[in-house]
């Protein structure tokens, strides 16, 4: 095996593609951030108890997917395979739910880690820009969240996603439809992995994606018939909120979602153009995770967007994002004299505000024009010993491909007022 090659699962974020994943992951947080949601960043890897206790033994992600390892010290880790559980953990460890307002909302962004099998919009290591709301059982939060990853989605330009929803019910008329539902699933001809999960978590069986299994569950009780009164007003509200917003969604009452936390209000954002692995964001309600991983009842709700298959669907979509070039100016020296003045220019133009690069490596004129050109930036700045000695440097417009000497002393105010 080369060196020089990422671990399977993996792949490396470069220029100009990168450009778009950081544009998608600000794109996805703006609505976020003015919407009351504060940054909030947590370590990479926790003890592993969080995400069994949070997210679920019975889950895939614990069960298959997670990275958990012991360190030198035989502390129990797990690299983090999503965002809530840890969020939660922080925000209870600090405190925050007792600072003063609820809910308490938070925002983040970063890597997330999966034992899966590799492909397309499946990888071992991604990315989730994510929200959490702490803290408060309201029908006007679930609203408020699914709102601001539709409005991030249409202002990244996506139009072929829908949104699924559903309710999953609470401690009440859940467990009520579990039973009937498990009494279904043992008349069905399954094999023994999902026999044992009709015992450990039936709901997760409607969620299988085998064609001879969703054949059979033709007929399986629906959560939506056994919904107590609570539920049934609560769902309704956020649909409600929903419509009047002008969002479109789709009612699914199959879909139940990979966690077992999951309460009430739960969705998912699909893409048309990505083929199987067509979630590109999910979420839901948690009423009960805080107090699975030691703390108060804390009602939450909540949702991660993957940037990965975002960018995917993009590209689906044949959405280019419009990157600006990353530099604005681009200076070319010729002689060693030159090119200190120029490095010296260089240095007041990037305190100044523009965004400057320059030709490196004792290039030849020609190779430092090629470099410029490259660049991107709308201007070059050339300049060598003669006009340097004229107290000028030539100012050549990329675009329009003009060039005039500008006095060494204006060339800071001429740039920044072009470039503003
Ligand atoms: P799937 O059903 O495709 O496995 P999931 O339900 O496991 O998705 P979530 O845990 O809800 O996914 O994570 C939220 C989002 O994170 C997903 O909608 C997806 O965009 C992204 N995501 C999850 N797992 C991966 C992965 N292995 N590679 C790339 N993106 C992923
Ligand atoms: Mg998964």
């Amino acid at each position: 095996m080369s060196t020089f090659q990422a671990p399977k699962g993996t792949y490396d974020l470069l220029p100009p593609v990168s450009a778009t994943y950081l544009a998608v992951r600000e794109a996805i947080a703006a609505p976020l951030r003015s919407s009351g949601y504060g940054y909030v960043e947590t370590p990479g890897f926790e003890n592993v108890e969080l995400f069994a206790r949070g997210v679920g033994e019975s889950t895939d992600i614990v069960s298959k997917e997670m990275y958990a390892f012991e360190t030198k010290g035989g502390d129990r880790l797990a690299l983090r395979p999503e965002g809530t559980a840890s969020v939660l953990r922080a925000a209870l460890e600090a405190s925050l739910h007792k600072a003063g307002n609820l809910p308490v909302k938070l925002w983040y962004s970063g890597s997330y880690y999966r034992y899966e099998r590799p492909q397309k919009g499946r990888y071992r290591h991604f990315s989730q820009v994510g929200a959490e709301a702490i803290g408060a059982e309201d029908p006007a939060l679930d609203a408020e969240l699914i709102i601001l990853a539709d409005q991030a989605y249409r202002s990244l330009g996506l139009r072929n996603f829908r949104i699924l929803l559903n309710s999953l019910g609470d401690r009440e008329c859940r467990p009520v439809y579990r039973e009937a539902l498990q009494g279904f699933l043992r008349g069905l001809d399954l094999d023994e992995d999902t026999r044992r999960r009709i015992e450990i978590n039936p709901l997760r069986v409607l969620d299988d994606k085998r064609k001879d299994v969703q054949a059979q569950l033709v007929g399986a009780p629906l959560l939506r018939d056994h919904l107590c009164e609570a539920c049934k007003a609560y769902h309704q509200e956020v649909r409600e909120l929903l419509t009047a917003a002008g969002v479109a969604f789709e009612d699914d009452e199959r879909l139940v979602r990979g966690l077992d936390y999951y309460t009430r209000t739960t969705f998912e954002f699909v893409h048309d153009g990505l083929g199987a692995q067509s979630a590109v964001g999910g979420g839901g309600r948690y009423d009960g995770l805080s107090e699975m991983i030691g703390g108060p009842a804390l009602p939450s709700v909540g949702w991660a967007l993957g940037v990965d298959r975002t960018v995917l669907a993009l590209e689906a979509e044949g959405v280019t994002l419009d990157v600006p070039a990353a530099t604005d100016v681009f200076a070319v020296a010729v002689g060693e004299d030159a090119k200190r003045r120029l490095f010296g220019l260089v240095t007041q133009l990037r305190k100044a505000g523009v965004a400057t690069d320059m030709a490196y490596g004792g290039k030849s004129m020609k190779a430092g024009m090629k470099a410029a050109n490259r660049s991107g930036a709308r201007y070059a700045l050339v300049a060598g010993e003669r006009d340097l000695a004229d107290g000028v440097v030539q100012l050549k417009d990329m675009e329009t491909g003009e060039q005039e000497p500008v006095a060494l002393d204006a060339v800071v105010t001429t740039l920044r007022d072009r470039t503003a």
